[in-house]
């Protein structure tokens, strides 16, 4: 994978919500904050890791944690976000309340 840089993980950011139906966390402070956790284990693993759990650095066993993770299609459909707050539900963010709340981990037997 070519050196990632904040710009460039900001645009896969984009891109996936536009692709997903969702919509990445409109609070630029925040979503720099992620975006910058994704870069720094882009560069060091070779994949967007999740910024917000821990990983293997194994791509097999942290499969389900590449970002977009396997659970933010159900984080985002039951509680308007993913697990970091990085993507939220067009209802969500619609509504104004942009706020992350933490949520429950749905990712078991880790
Ligand atoms: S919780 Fe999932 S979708 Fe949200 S930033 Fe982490 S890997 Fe990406």
């Amino acid at each position: 994978m070519k050196k990632r840089t904040l710009e460039s993980s900001e645009e896969f950011i984009q891109n996936a919500a536009r692709h997903y139906g969702w919509v990445a966390n409109p609070d630029t402070e925040f979503r720099a904050t992620i975006a910058e956790g994704l870069t720094t284990n882009a560069n060091r693993f070779g994949y967007y890791l999740c910024p917000c759990r821990d990983g293997d650095g194994d791509r097999d066993a942290d499969a389900d944690i590449v970002c977009p993770c396997v659970y933010a299609g159900p984080d985002i459909d039951e509680y308007g976000q993913c697990f970091c707050g990085l993507f939220l539900s067009k209802e969500k963010a619609a509504s104004g309340d942009t706020e992350v709340n933490q949520i429950p981990e749905r990712r078991t037997g880790n």
